[in-house]
């Protein structure tokens, strides 16, 4: 391993977070690169490797047979030298609440490259603050990247909310050997709303009083809100999720339950999210501009219209131009309007 020619990452650039990790790993399997990365999560309260990027790690071994070092909890320094991607069958169990579909995006694009089908399972937290939950990546992000010449499905099988954790996932992934670029520059008409909040374990008035903020503020009708309440033993959790649905494309924003937040303030935080996604008439989010970079770069070509890229976008991109040359440009259009192409 010594003699390798390792990239030498710094896990502090931008957002210092565990993306760079994750963008590291995915994307040192698909071009073969081994990396050497420091200073993981130097930019969070608790730096280094925490279990689920720990997962994370694994699961890229797995797929892979990477010689790995520096992969236990706390590490913030991690050698990973990737060997051939081997599709298949794999379970990944994060053993705490952390999020399923981060650890997914680590060895999703390796394996939709790869040379058959490929089934993952996934357990651990299916709907986690700062993370994508089930919802989006089922509904907004893997219809998307089926639009790369790919076809992903996933299926909720359990939910997992933190800190309790025991969700589970699962994927199927059909693979291509080329990625086709996309173009996102129109949202079209919106053609559907739909406020569903969650609630498992938890007293049905904070869903109610969600729902209630909802149509106070975004005056959407009564027939557009759900509440569904889930079986106890998969709680306590609590998420409210709004989805937008246009001619080109399907959005969703979410707030989460938490601990000393009041229903209120959880619903709030969606429904401004939603509020800014209207008005400024884009069809792509700032979760799904910085998600979908990788797979653009990966095809080599892409565009799309989003709102000011977030810190995390801009990480990512720097993070990809460890790995890859593809040229990544950001140009402002008016107001909170942004074009990013690839390519
Ligand atoms: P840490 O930095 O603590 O390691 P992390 O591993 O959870 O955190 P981040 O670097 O914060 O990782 O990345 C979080 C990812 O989750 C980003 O890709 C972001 O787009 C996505 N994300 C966060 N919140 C949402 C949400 N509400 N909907 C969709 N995607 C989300």
């Amino acid at each position: 391993m010594k003699n390798t020619a390792y990239l030498e990452i710094n896990g502090a650039i931008g957002e210092g977070g565990g993306q760079i990790l994750r963008t590291a790993l995915a994307l040192s399997l698909c071009t073969r690169k081994p990396f050497r990365i420091t200073h993981i999560r130097a930019g969070r309260k608790k730096p280094g490797l925490r279990q689920q990027h720990l997962t994370a790690v694994h699961a890229a071994r797995d797929i892979s047979g990477a010689q790995v070092e520096g992969d236990e909890i706390g590490s913030s320094t991690v050698s990973f030298a990737p060997g051939e991607i081997q599709p298949g069958k794999y379970h990944f169990a994060i053993g705490t609440a952390g999020s399923t579909t981060l650890v997914l995006q680590t060895v999703l694009y390796p394996l939709l490259l790869a040379t058959a089908e490929s089934h993952i399972t996934l357990t651990g937290g299916t709907h986690n603050v700062h993370a994508p939950p089930y919802d989006f990546l089922a509904q907004v992000y893997l219809p998307v990247l089926n639009r790369m010449g790919v076809q992903v499905t996933a299926t909720l099988d359990r939910y997992g909310f933190f800190p309790k954790g025991g969700g589970r996932l699962r994927v199927h992934i059909t693979p291509t050997t080329h990625l086709r670029g996309l173009s996102l520059m129109e949202r079209g008409k919106i053609v559907k709303c739909q406020a569903t909040a969650l609630t498992a374990g938890l007293p049905e008035h904070i869903a109610l009083r969600e729902l209630q903020r909802v149509t106070e503020k975004l005056s959407w009708s009564q027939d557009c809100l759900h509440h569904c309440a889930l079986p106890p033993n998969q709680g306590p959790g609590n998420v409210l999720l709004l989805q937008i649905q246009s001619e080109h494309i399907t959005e969703i924003f979410s707030g989460f339950g938490q601990r000393g937040i009041r229903a209120e303030a959880v619903a709030e935080g969606a429904i401004k999210m939603a509020t800014d996604y209207m008005a400024a008439n884009i069809p792509v989010g700032s979760y799904l501009a910085d998600q979908l970079l990788l797979p653009l770069a990966l095809a080599g070509e892409g565009e799309l219209i989003t709102t000011t890229p977030s810190s995390h976008t801009l990480t990512n991109i720097e993070t990809i131009h460890y790995f890859l040359s593809v040229p990544i440009t950001q140009t402002h259009l008016k107001g909170d309007v942004w074009v990013i192409r690839v390519g």
